[in-house]
């Protein structure tokens, strides 16, 4: 996708809160505990690079992705510390990781005797670093039976050539909620696996930020540290509580690109949905559901000169409209995510709004919108 260079509609990324969040994280570890930051999905939409970059200057000595592409991205720009992929590469990518040092999940036997060949048709690269990950409630990836994971572990000793075993994990389902029931039954079973293994790999780890935030206790010896980076708590609103503040370190502004006055009975928008009830002044922003900007948030608001102006009529592909308190000239600042004045709309109500979590929000602002640092660091 082409990004917007010359439209005024952007995302800024503060990097002093993401220093911030992760400095305040790492300070809760015990001594021997290593931050990884999670920087999946383009951080989270925050910016890969620039993410990877704050965070390693943070304090972070790993990075967690999801795939072995923006792996590659991060190898591709020089940055050399551990890279560990979170989801199932192909077997066929196996020698590719191995040869950029990029470290992966294996869940089952099956996955290792796949990526044996691979490995075996290249002879010179280094081993396979390999974290196995054991399904202990999350029902995702991983091995759900400790049988099954000796196997795997006598398998990897019995080619010890092509692989090395260098972590172990698992993921909760539950973390981010108040009821500790699941979460408990998941901790037992990943200690029965633990338990099983002959010895203790190099890294042993469960926490995502919301077990990093609430269950300090079962952290290992490595977090996958993620939402919290960018200062969202990984609740939502469920448990306001955290042991540290979290700083936001996204905002979506744009300008008002046009403004007129309309009256009342004329309508706005697709569909013809919205009717003015009187003289209004309509303002137009230049973004839309293209960017990332839900169809849904019709009757959501965003905010001009302090104020709270509702959207109406429907969203557009690249354009949706608002109503002013007054006229205001094209060029005015609009804030989406963000502060102006003493109001303020954050992710967490964007999410609700659209009936989902800050996460989807985050992750959807398109490509199109440029990135910009506020606040850079040193
Ligand atoms: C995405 C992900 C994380 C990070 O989760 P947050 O809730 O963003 O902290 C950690 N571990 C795994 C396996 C993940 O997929």
């Amino acid at each position: 996708m082409i990004t917007g260079t010359h439209r005024p509609s952007k995302v800024l990324v503060d990097e002093t809160a993401i220093l911030h969040n992760i400095q305040h994280a790492k300070a809760q570890l015990k001594d021997d505990t290593q931050l990884f930051a999670v920087i999946k999905a383009d951080a989270y939409g925050h910016g890969l690079l620039r993410v990877a970059r704050v965070t390693q200057a943070a304090g972070a000595t790993g990075f967690c992705v999801a795939i072995l592409d923006e792996a590659l991205a991060l190898r591709e720009a020089d940055y050399t510390i551990p890279i560990l992929v979170l989801g199932i590469i192909s077997p066929e990518t196996a020698a590719l990781a191995a040869t950029q040092t990029i470290s992966v999940p294996v869940g089952s036997k099956a996955w290792l005797e796949a990526a044996l060949p691979v490995l075996q048709a290249n002879p010179d690269q280094p081993r396979l670093r390999i974290h196995f990950a054991l399904d202990t409630g999350m029902g995702r990836i991983g091995f759900r039976e400790v049988a099954d994971l000796i196997d795997a572990v006598d398998y990897v000793k019995a080619h010890s050539q092509w692989f090395e075993i260098e972590g172990i994990f698992t993921h909760f389902a539950t973390a981010d909620e108040v009821d500790t029931t699941y979460f408990n039954s998941q901790v037992d079973k990943f200690h029965q696996y633990l338990a099983a293994l002959p010895e203790r790999p190099k890294y042993v780890h469960v926490s995502n930020s919301a077990t990093s935030l609430w269950h300090a206790a079962c952290n290992g010896n490595m977090i996958r540290f993620g939402v919290a980076l960018y200062g969202l708590n990984p609740s939502g609103r469920a448990i306001p509580e955290t042991p540290y503040q979290l700083e936001p370190a996204l905002q979506v502004v744009s300008e008002l690109v046009f403004s007129k006055i309309i009256h009342a009975g004329d309508a706005v928008s697709y569909g013809a949905t919205y009717h003015a009830k009187r003289d209004e002044w309509i303002g137009t922003v230049p973004m839309g559901y293209a960017d990332g900007w839900l169809r849904r948030l019709q009757g959501f608001h965003v905010l001009v000169d302090g104020q709270f102006c509702e959207i109406v009529g429907r969203v557009c592909m690249d354009q949706f409209m608002i109503r002013l308190p007054k006229d205001y000239a094209p060029g005015t600042p609009v804030v989406l995510v963000g502060t102006s004045g003493d109001e303020k709309i954050t992710l967490q109500d964007v999410a609700d709004y659209s009936d989902t979590i800050h996460y989807e929000i985050a992750c959807s602002l398109a490509e199109r919108l440029p990135r910009e640092s506020i606040n850079p660091i040193k």
